[in-house]
């Protein structure tokens, strides 16, 4: 008896019937991982290359009612985190071709439902829900990352309009998507988080230039976003003028809920390749590497329980909270467990290989480390831990009511 089937005895019929329609709702429709030819040594851009794939698959989940599991009713299918759990076991065996909806669908999304017009959900919800409009999220700046309050892109207003002239960086996905939430400065005669405001940006509107990135494990993930002049009707803003820091650190907190419980970065391999490697290697039966795939496979499972108390609390009616950062550490360091145990089991092979199949693992020591850093790096969020669950001193923050235009922060820093 599996672990799945074990806990399939002890659900509620509607649980079982759920998980009977997500199962074969995937064997129809989702690519089995070790089914797939280039499962191993594939890079993220192939699977961002495949556009077309991701499209009808998210379009093919929104049909049967599987997208968006959580979100309440009208805007998804408004079922518990249970649902999601068991969603979550039937898809752990498979590829799942949805990349490029992770920061729509797991951040940008769910914080316009809760913070946007009707208007405004009515207008993107849904699109966004079936795959037809991709988005990005762009906050950090080449002077604003951990604190990303320090921003200085521009937002001034003109009658009904907004003008926004700055840059961004490190905008994930901008060269394929087809909106970002973007937050920039409206008022620095505020303290630096009381002066800014989130809008809505038309990738596709004039004076918005997208350069990608090249990243070290080759892919071009990111890219750099300049702004110059960029017209915007007022009614793409999102919450209240001056406001955007609530709606930023809701989105924030989404992304690392999302992130740590398997949708982003830190997404987990799971222990099969691990132990498949170890038998290619003849190591199965090294004490060592076996405490070392079992140290990975209860990680994955403790981050597994992190995820789901965390969505029964969100589903409960509970702002994401301080829960978020411990799942995204969680995450970062499982995905760099696996990936330094896996490359110590492939040995040179790992490095300079002739099967194809090893070379994932050069790959994932190439990307872990952006793990650590994307969606806010490990060391903020042991801030955020130490300061929210453990209860320990704040640190000194000697700006916060400072106004912004008097900071030394980013270019401001070099004014005599
Ligand atoms: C893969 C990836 C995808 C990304 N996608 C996006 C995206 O889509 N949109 C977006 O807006 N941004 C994105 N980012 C940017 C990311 O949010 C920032 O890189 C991150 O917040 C860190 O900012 P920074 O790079 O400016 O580093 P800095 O803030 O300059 O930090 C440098 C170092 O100082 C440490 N540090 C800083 N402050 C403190 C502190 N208070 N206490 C202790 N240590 C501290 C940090 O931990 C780090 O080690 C992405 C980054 C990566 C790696």
């Amino acid at each position: 008896m599996t672990a799945t089937d074990e806990l399939q005895t002890t659900e509620t019929p509607e649980l079982a019937e759920f998980r009977l329609k997500v199962r074969s709702f995937l064997a129809e429709h989702a690519p089995k991982r070790a089914a797939r030819q280039d499962d191993e040594g594939r890079a993220f851009e192939a699977t961002v290359a495949d556009l077309a794939t991701q499209k009808a698959f998210q379009s093919a989940l929104a049909d049967a009612g599987l997208a968006g599991l959580t979100w309440p009713r009208p805007w998804g299918p408004g079922l518990t985190s249970e649902h999601q759990r068991v969603f979550n076991e039937e898809a752990a065996g498979y590829e799942l071709p949805t990349t490029a909806y992770i920061i729509g669908l797991g951040m940008v999304i769910p914080t316009m439902i809760e913070f946007g017009t009707d208007d405004q959900r009515e207008r993107y919800v849904s699109k966004a829900l079936r795959g037809e409009e991709i988005w990005s999220q762009l906050f950090s700046e080449p002077g604003a990352g951990s604190d990303v309050a320090s921003l200085q892109m521009r937002a001034e207003r003109d009658g009904d309009e907004w003008i926004l002239n700055g840059q961004k960086v490190w905008t994930t996905g901008a060269q394929l998507s087809d909106f970002g939430a973007v937050i920039a400065r409206t008022n620095p005669e505020n303290p630096k988080h009381r002066g800014i405001t989130m809008f809505i940006i038309d990738f596709k509107a004039p004076g918005v230039e997208i350069r990608p990135l090249r990243q070290m494990n080759g892919a071009s993930g990111f890219n750099e976003v300049f702004f110059t002049d960029v017209r915007i009707p007022d009614a793409s803003r999102i919450g209240d003028v001056d406001d955007g820091w609530r709606c930023a650190v809701a989105m924030l907190m989404n992304e690392r809920v999302a992130i740590g419980s398997g949708g982003g970065g830190g997404r987990s391999v799971g222990v099969r390749p691990l132990v498949e490697l170890a038998r290619r290697r003849g190591v199965l039966d090294d004490a060592v590497v076996r405490q070392g795939i079992a140290d990975v496979y209860i990680r994955t499972k403790i981050l597994g329980y992190i995820g789901q108390r965390t969505r029964a609390a969100v589903k409960a009616g509970k702002a994401p909270g301080p829960e978020g950062s411990i799942a995204k550490l969680a995450g970062a360091l499982l995905a760099r467990r696996t990936s330094d145990l896996g490359i110590a089991i492939a040995g040179p092979g790992g490095q300079a290989w002739a099967d194809q199949r090893e070379s994932r693992w050069a790959l994932g020591v190439l990307s872990a480390p952006a793990s650590r850093i994307a969606g806010g790096t490990d060391e903020v969020q042991r801030n955020i831990i130490g300061e929210r669950v453990l209860g320990l001193p704040k640190e000194p923050q000697v700006d916060r009511d400072v106004p912004f235009k008097d900071l030394r922060v980013g270019t401001q820093s070099s004014r005599g």
